[in-house]
């Protein structure tokens, strides 16, 4: 059963509004995608009925904010399947998960002259922590090569691993380039030499079936604000045993068991990992955003999104002096390119003066432009409420804007 757009577009109150005196075209889905009107009343509800903290109270609202912030947690356990609620934990968001498996696993397990072996897709948040933490260990980070189309160049991958690779932490679905990395195949490879492999799911978890127990990854890692959720949250999957070797990440309340002066003796997981008062109103709402996606189904969307991509790269690659920025054969729905003779900034302002939303620079993976020898690029992302008008208007636009300098 194909998609109604136009049922699903009733469901997202924001893209009802003009933006320049044009009916607004929301293209920036990678950065940020906008939520349903579950989401948003279930944030309503919960400060108007539920609010009260978790895990604590006696009460019968702390009873129920509980019980709700911890379906959201099966929820999402359910959602990448992983074995059980435990090995879900709730951070501020994929950058905050990097970083704490890299404050806790690294400093624990990572030693001088391992090795960290990334790609050069990465974001900036799934470089920066490896560096920092390198630096601080004296160990090594190698980064994997990728071909001009965006792939990474597989028997230089297999040539980095080694007995002193510790850790693979690589994207599923690249945000500026759309690819995806084969990543069964990667964490297969990884632990063939005895490596872990942390997975950025930013950008694939609302595109694509995500099973951690099929994938094998020992971490996993992403953010609800682009999966029509809020900002401010995302989760981080862990392997059971894992989780439990690993010490905690910040101290506080919740993730103790017994404090004393003389000693502290820290909580089970996932609640090692949580120190503090959590994000209970957004947590709880995120679970009306899985809902929303597992009651279209992926393969719908995917198909949906799959088909929004083909038609708009057939269009654009039309146009004199389009210039496409990644091309690989397996994609996410984001389109990057450049206008000969523009500047992709130029590009966007032109783009925002038709009420079209693109995002426009290096998209936080100043690496990856370098490696392509460009400053940034214009990118447009697709999700499930998007159409094909939308994207008729896109390559028109585009078409306009090129003729300038083409
Ligand atoms: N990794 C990838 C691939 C991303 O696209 C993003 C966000 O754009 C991030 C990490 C960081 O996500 P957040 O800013 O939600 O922590």
């Amino acid at each position: 059963m194909s998609i109604n757009i136009d049922q699903i577009r009733s469901l997202f109150p924001v893209l009802h509004q003009e933006v320049h005196g044009k009916p607004l075209i929301y293209f920036d889905n990678a950065a940020t995608t906008q939520k349903p009107t579950s989401v948003i009343e279930a944030l309503a509800k919960y400060y108007e009925h539920d609010n009260s903290n978790i895990h604590r109270g006696a009460h019968t609202l702390a009873d129920r904010a509980t019980r709700y912030f911890e379906k959201s947690r099966e929820a999402v356990k359910d959602f990448i399947r992983a074995k059980e609620e435990a090995e879900i934990i709730f951070t501020k968001g994929t950058t905050d998960g990097i970083n704490l498996v890299a404050a806790t696993f690294g400093r624990k397990f990572i030693n001088k002259g391992d090795e960290i072996l990334i790609s050069t897709m990465e974001h900036h948040s799934n470089i920066v922590p490896w560096q920092m933490l390198c630096e601080e260990k004296e160990a090594v980070l190698k980064v994997i090569p990728i071909t001009d189309e965006g792939e990474i160049i597989w028997e230089a991958f297999l040539n980095l691993l080694s007995e002193k690779t510790k850790l693979v932490s690589i994207v599923h679905a690249s945000n500026a380039l759309g690819t995806i990395n084969p990543v069964k195949d990667i964490i297969a490879k990884a632990h063939e030499v005895g490596a872990k492999v942390l997975v950025d799911a930013a950008q694939s978890t609302s595109h694509l079936e995500i099973d951690v127990q099929d994938l094998d990854c020992d971490f996993l890692v992403f953010s609800a604000h682009k999966l029509y959720g809020p900002t401010g949250l995302g989760v981080l999957y862990g392997k059971r045993e894992i989780l439990e070797a690993m010490p905690p990440y910040q101290g506080g309340g919740e993730m103790i068991k017994e404090v004393s002066f003389a000693k502290t003796t820290f909580n089970e997981i996932p609640f090692k990992f949580e120190a503090g008062t959590p994000n209970i109103g957004d947590v709880i709402a995120f679970k009306k955003s899985l809902d929303f996606i597992n009651e279209l189904g992926k393969k719908r969307i995917k198909a949906h999104e799959d088909e929004l991509l083909a038609y708009a790269t057939s269009g654009l690659n039309e146009i004199k002096g389009f210039v496409p920025v990644g091309t690989a054969k397996e994609k996410v729905s984001v389109i990057s390119f450049n206008i000969n003779g523009m500047h992709p900034f130029d590009v966007g302002m032109m783009l925002d003066a038709k009420g079209i939303a693109v995002r426009t620079g290096h998209h936080c993976t100043q690496p990856l432009m370098q490696r392509f020898g460009i400053e940034g690029t214009v990118r447009a992302s697709f999700a499930v409420y998007n159409n094909k008008s939308e994207i008729d208007q896109l390559v028109e636009s585009v078409a306009r804007i090129a003729k300038i300098k083409n």
